[in-house]
């Protein structure tokens, strides 16, 4: 296992005030950042980048999101210790991690198989005890049933609201959604009842997400 080494450590606190720069001012979050070992979740060739706020490669087409839209996501989220969270799209386990050190009850689903086999390994080694699940998110967790969930945050770029993840929310749940096709609007979903016209929809600017795409995957 490599190391969390101070370098790290300064790095990573570097990283947290660069987010306090760019006005993320939510400490829960910035406290779970500045513990988890970012580095670790990354291919040891990325070491020196890994607290930079870039998005990278971490196999599979896929990257990992950069910090500042980890941050992003988790302050919208509004975690509270026990909640149960499903996430959609499980990459590199970095914000899995980040969900599980503010206290949550993370239970993450990845349709590519070889990231679901290495990030789930990389989880446990690590001591998050986040639940990963091989299939397709489209139709959120359906291996076992643990909902409704409290929160539920998609990472990669969904081209509308997918009814079944909707459906496993709890009523007053949150969504955190990046929505759209070449570039993503940032969408929080309060769940006020079972009727669309019942949802709370607020906005939050753009970003860019790789895509959500159907079915299992598993060719690297
Ligand atoms: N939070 C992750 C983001 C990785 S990128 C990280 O920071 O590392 C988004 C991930 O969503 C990719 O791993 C991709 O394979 C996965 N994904 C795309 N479509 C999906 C779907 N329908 N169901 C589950 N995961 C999906």
């Amino acid at each position: 296992m490599r190391e969390d080494t101070y370098r790290h450590k300064g790095l990573r606190a570097a990283m947290v005030a660069d987010l306090r720069r760019k006005g993320i001012d939510d400490e829960a979050v910035l406290s779970a950042m500045d513990k988890v070992p970012r580095h670790l979740f990354l291919d040891l060739a990325l070491d020196n980048m890994a607290y930079d706020d870039a998005a990278l490669p971490i196999g599979c087409e896929q990257t990992i999101s950069q910090p500042s839209t980890v941050a992003m996501q988790s302050h919208l989220l509004n975690i509270k210790p026990g909640m149960k969270v499903l996430e959609i799209g499980t990459g590199s386990g970095y914000q899995t991690a980040v969900l599980c050190q503010m206290g949550a009850r993370v239970f993450s689903v990845e349709r590519q198989q070889p990231l679901f086999v290495r990030t789930k390994k990389l989880l446990a080694e690590l001591h998050y005890h986040a639940r990963c699940y091989l299939g397709d998110g489209y139709q959120g967790l359906t291996e076992v049933d643990y909902s409704p969930y409290d929160r539920i945050i998609i990472t990669c770029g969904a081209p509308f609201i997918p009814p079944a993840l909707m459906k496993q929310l709890r009523t007053g749940g949150l969504m955190v959604i990046p929505v759209g096709e070449q570039q993503q609007e940032m969408l929080r979903i309060t769940k006020n009842g079972e009727s669309e016209a019942d949802w709370q929809v607020e906005h939050f600017g753009n970003f860019k997400f790789v895509p959500m795409l159907d079915g299992k995957q598993f060719k690297s």
